[in-house]
């Protein structure tokens, strides 16, 4: 049985080293006769394992002191509700709309105050970046908040918003350790790893510290209090530990391969790949406007449904699998995340001009 070319939006492809690694070890990490699933999280062995992953993720990212490292559970998803409160002092916040993932932390922030939408690329199916330089930011917004690569859409900020002095909020989930970023340009940054760094369950927040306050909303649970996790180092409870062991042997491996200079490097070749390839096909092209385009997530269609049908299916019959688009939009998508090598995507172009020559 060989491995398959998965280009699933998530959870998605892994290293194959990490992922062998990891089943080398899973009867007896490193001596201590159990794997790293029944190990008590407050063991020297494990205290080793999460302290290694958060110097190698602050080694990586640049993460500067004053911001704090959270590994947490509860899906990205969670952090749509954590976000809100946490830091709505005003109980205003502003949000722009850029897809699905974007508008559903907009929903659940109106749960909890005056959440205003102050920019949406809705009008044409989230396929752009709306311009973000002079947004009517809100005197009292306690934040503004964008969902930095929109995986369903295929759609990345380039520029980050102009938020007028107020704290910058991201979820950055499916961009996560794709490229270079500059930290210090946002309040907090989070994402889901299973997109790009691990195992579903685990969720890594980074905070600046001053937005970790004892003055959350009435009514937070306390699971729920960044401050809880902040002064716990991510032990308040069990921790989401396998997650984290795997995420820690990803970081390991971005520093191998030479960090994420490298690494953007390495994305945008294989993007290009890709949408050169899109750029000059006669069936298939790319949903969203060339300067938005994510490395990360490629959307395309033929315009034809049928088509796109039998494309999903002889694709996946040749390898390449979860090629089909998020149900919401249709057509296709490829997912080429760190771990996807640049020979899947060589693969994918290849079978895309077969298919081409066959039904055009
Ligand atoms: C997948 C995804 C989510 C949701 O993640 P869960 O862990 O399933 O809650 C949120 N935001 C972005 C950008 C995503 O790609």
């Amino acid at each position: 049985m060989g491995r398959v070319y998965n280009f699933s939006a998530g959870p998605a492809v892994l290293p194959e080293s990490v992922l062998k690694e990891a089943a080398e070890e899973m009867l007896d990490y490193r001596g201590t006769g159990m794997s790293v699933m029944e190990m008590s999280h407050r063991s020297k062995a494990f205290e080793t394992i999460i302290e290694e992953a958060e110097a190698d993720l602050r080694d990586l990212m640049g993460i500067p002191e004053n911001y704090k490292v959270l590994f947490l559970q509860g899906g990205a998803s969670l952090q749509f509700a954590m976000v809100p409160m946490n830091f709505m002092k005003n109980r205003v916040a502003d949000y722009i709309i850029t897809g699905q993932w974007a508008k559903k932390a907009y929903q659940e922030a109106q749960i909890y105050g005056d959440a205003k939408a102050i920019a949406s690329s809705a009008d044409k199916t989230f396929s752009y970046i709306p311009d973000c330089s002079d947004l009517p930011i809100d005197d009292n917004a306690d934040y503004v908040y964008i969902c930095e690569n929109n995986t369903i859409y295929g759609t990345k900020f380039k520029t980050l918003p102009n938020t007028k002095g107020k704290p910058l909020v991201a979820d950055i989930s499916s961009c996560f350790l794709s490229e270079p970023v500059d930290v210090t340009k946002y309040a907090m940054l989070y994402g889901g790893v299973q997109k790009n760094v691990g195992p579903a369950g685990t969720v890594i927040a980074i905070i600046r510290e001053d937005m970790i306050t004892e003055d959350t909303l009435p009514g937070t649970p306390t699971m729920m209090k960044y401050k809880i996790h902040a002064d716990a180092k991510s032990l308040y409870n069990t921790p989401p530990a396998y997650g984290i062991y795997i995420c820690g042997k990803v970081f390991k491996w971005l520093k191998n391969m030479g960090g994420l200079e490298v690494m953007k490097q390495r994305n945008e070749e294989k993007a290009a790949l890709l949408y050169n390839f899109l750029d000059q096909s006669n069936l298939f092209k790319g949903t969203v406007r060339k300067e938005d385009r994510s490395l990360m997530n490629v959307p395309f269609i033929t315009g034809n449904e049928e088509l796109d049908a039998k494309f999903v299916k002889e694709s996946k019959a040749a390898g390449l699998e979860n090629l089909k688009g998020h149900r919401t939009v249709g057509g296709m998508r490829a997912s080429i995340y760190n771990a996807m090598p640049k020979e899947g995507v060589e693969t994918l172009v290849a079978f895309m001009k077969d298919f081409e020559a066959k039904n055009a």
